[in-house]
């Protein structure tokens, strides 16, 4: 018997009408134990840049990579696409799905390369298709084909350093856009019992669940954590209403801030990505309709605008309290100026490195009888009210003023957080490696 190894990739057959790609990873799964693979790492779930201008909802995509009997490898290639074709929903506009299936024991560096840039940038469908030909691997896609770009990508990525897992329960198909039952409860609980080793279950500002999607899609909730185990263990503390279909445990980038790329200065900003930056406040926080808050910071080559969203929460209550000489490091994505509007970063995070002295300016007292003096009007000194001396040469003082804000890093509420943000429960959790693994022994299930 020779055994290979195969890797297919799999991005954007969800649309706005529903669907979702990782339900598709889920079936082929199932599909698979026919040939008996042997799964070799978890199913990846890897969100891309998500800022890139066509994005589906998510900007996810998957790869599965399993050792297989070359006997069956027709079989299996047939059976993934078949599976992709059916569960595509190619015919919606906006819908480009990508397939890519590679057969090989290692991943070649310049596809880990590729797929980095696919996170924090933009890659062309060009870029892809000559890679493809070079690693020898196949591809299929539909309309733009855009989708065979999040196909190879998420085969280049091997999450070797920081990952995180996630657990996605699935509906029946009769339950489909109907309301999400689960019990509320079970799930504040289960937060409480596994914390920090989970993340994003609930919004605390809100009080409410984060952790079942709303729309059409097959997804009941889904659970973000640590380790395999961790996801389960809370799985199975979490009260539904309504029959489960079939559970995955995915391997992913989310929560691991890896869209976010360092740069030296505000110079080397580029459209459509994701940056960590440094400035210094040049201009104090607006209110621009409807509530949302911008400022500027600049370094010496350039000035840009920061804005923080009305959803954004507690990052924008930040915001509001910054002021001109406030010493920083913004996260966030680069939006691309337009006639009325200058290089814009969408802010995620702020690290408020060194605040500056703020100051109000007052009366000094009186000399004689220290009552706090008046000012006689623009230029003309100040007079004590008390024993009606005027003092022409004196000055109003300049007092310090303590800053309700403090040095340290803000994030985006919980809500409004992308796939990718690391939130606040991760930090000191992450991971320096991966080491093939093995799987836990129940990762998957399906009710039927
Ligand atoms: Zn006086």
């Amino acid at each position: 018997m020779s055994l290979q190894i195969m890797h297919i990739g799999l991005d954007d057959t969800d649309s706005k009408k529903g669907g979702c790609t990782t339900y598709l990873a889920a079936l082929l799964i199932k599909e698979l134990e026919q040939f008996k693979v042997h799964f070799i790492d978890y199913p990846l779930l890897i969100r891309l840049n998500p800022n890139v201008p066509w994005k589906t909802r998510g900007n996810g995509s998957l790869c599965l990579r399993f050792k297989y009997n070359v006997q069956y490898e027709e079989q299996i290639k047939e059976t993934a696409i078949n599976l992709w074709e059916e569960q595509s929903k190619f015919k919606e506009k906006g819908t480009d799905p990508g397939i890519v299936i590679y057969k090989s024991q290692t991943i070649p560096e310049e596809l880990t390369a590729f797929s980095k840039k696919a996170e924090t940038t933009i890659v062309k469908l060009k870029e892809a298709l000559k890679l493809i030909k070079n690693v020898g691997a196949e591809a299929i896609g539909f309309n733009s084909c855009r989708g065979i770009i999040g196909a190879l990508a998420a085969i280049g990525e091997i999450l070797d350093a920081d990952h995180t897992y996630e657990l996605i329960a699935y509906r029946k198909q009769e339950n489909i856009g109907t309301k999400r039952r689960v019990d509320e409860k079970s799930i504040f609980k289960m937060d409480e019992i596994t914390a920090p080793y989970t993340f994003n279950n609930v919004d605390i500002e809100k009080n409410r669940i984060i952790i079942t999607p709303r729309g059409p899609d097959p997804i009941l909730f889904g659970i973000r954590g640590e380790t395999a185990n961790i996801v389960k263990e809370a799985f199975e503390l979490v009260k539904t209403w309504e029959p489960i279909e079939r559970w995955v445990i995915f391997r992913s980038n989310q929560g691991t801030d890896a869209h976010l790329k360092a740069i030296k200065d505000l110079s080397k900003i580029t459209p459509y990505s994701s940056v960590i930056v440094k400035g210094i406040v040049s201009k104090n926080p607006r209110v621009i309709p409807v509530r949302h808050i911008i400022f500027s910071i600049k370094d010496d080559k350039k000035e840009v605008d920061c804005a923080a969203y009305e959803p954004t929460g507690n990052l924008r209550r930040i915001a509001r309290e910054l002021i001109v000489g406030d010493n920083l490091e913004v996260y966030g994505a680069i939006q691309k100026p337009k006639a009325d509007k200058p290089w814009t970063i969408n802010l995620e995070k702020i690290d408020v490195l060194n605040l500056a002295q703020k100051v109000t300016t007052e009366n000094p007292l009186c000399p004689q009888c220290e009552k706090r003096l008046k000012s006689m009007g623009k230029n003309q000194g100040l007079r004590c009210e008390k024993c009606n001396s005027v003092f022409p040469n004196l000055k109003k003082i300049e007092k310090p003023v303590l800053r309700s804000v403090k040095n340290g890093l803000f994030i985006t509420s919980t809500r409004s957080q992308r796939h990718l943000t690391k939130p606040f429960r991760r930090f000191g959790q992450e991971k320096k490696n991966y080491r093939n693994q093995s799987l836990i022994s129940k990762w998957h299930s399906t009710s039927e």
